[in-house]
């Protein structure tokens, strides 16, 4: 288990969900790992260390240029440099154009897009032996879906500034690519379910309807996570990878 040994990764949104799932994977690797998160990411540091991993938490959030420019330093400081930058902090509302606020479009998008800006500007440079940067796009953001504009709308820019940040950066050596997750079991999933007020069964219901019959788990988009932050994907840039049973297709 070494895909990333000695490599330095941040994982964003790293307290729960694919983030988490994918921060223990990437220490399982042999990364030392640094979780920003809005949430305490504690929990996720000691079960790393208790495995024999290295990671540290940091609370910021991915919106504000200066906690960005914080989860960078802290990379640096602590562990000595930067290879892998997992761009995954998100949130969604499920509203359309006549009920989301404009202070409600205004965070989807700081979260969403401005993060993976933000994040970028100082992670470039912080990558001088080159590097991998993942962002986490969606399937809506490669095709529409109901009663989540905002979402929609972010997530197809997170997949366009993929390819352009890939373009961009090419030439230090550094590969950008997303991960494209379909419903996956994570609170983010409960909480639609809450937002909709719809039962939990509608949607598992959905989910059932799909060509492979189920949701993914964070540990199946983890794993892909892995594959384009490591060495296994060194000829793969700018591309929009999809995990999602069959969904898309
Ligand atoms: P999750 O809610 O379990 O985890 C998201 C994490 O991001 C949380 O720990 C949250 O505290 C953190 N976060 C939110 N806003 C933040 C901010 N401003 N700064 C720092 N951290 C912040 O959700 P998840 O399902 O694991 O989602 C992870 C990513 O996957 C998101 O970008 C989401 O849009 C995307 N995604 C999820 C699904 C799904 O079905 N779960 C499908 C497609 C894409």
């Amino acid at each position: 288990m070494n895909t990333l040994q000695n490599k330095v990764a941040i994982v964003t949104g790293g307290a729960s969900g694919i983030g988490r799932a994918t921060a223990r994977l990437f220490a399982a690797e042999g990364a030392a790992v640094v979780i920003a998160d809005l949430a305490d990411a504690g929990e996720v540091v000691r079960e790393i260390e208790a495995d024999g991993g290295r990671a540290v938490a940091v609370a910021a959030d991915v919106s504000s240029e200066t906690d960005c420019e914080r989860i960078v330093r802290t990379a640096v400081e602590t562990f000595g440099g930067l290879h892998v930058l997992f761009n995954n902090a998100g949130i969604i509302r499920r509203k359309t154009a006549l009920d989301i606020s404009v202070d409600e479009w205004d965070l989807v998008m700081a979260v969403n897009v401005r993060s993976v800006y933000l994040m970028c500007r100082f992670a470039v440079p912080a990558m001088t032996e080159g590097g991998s940067i993942v962002n986490t796009g969606s399937g809506w953001g490669l095709k529409g879906g109901g009663n989540a504009l905002s979402y929609c709308a972010s997530k197809a820019a997170v997949v366009n500034m993929t390819r352009a940040l890939a373009i961009d950066h090419a030439a230090a050596g550094i590969r950008v690519n997303s991960v494209n997750p379909g419903d996956t079991m994570t609170p983010m999933l409960r909480d639609e379910a809450r937002q909709l007020a719809e039962d939990w069964a509608a949607f598992e219901k959905d989910a059932a309807d799909r060509p492979m019959g189920r949701a993914g788990s964070p540990e199946e988009i983890a794993a892909a996570v892995l594959f384009l932050a490591g060495d296994a994907s060194s000829f793969v840039t700018g591309s929009a990878l999809v995990v999602d049973g069959g969904g898309l297709a």
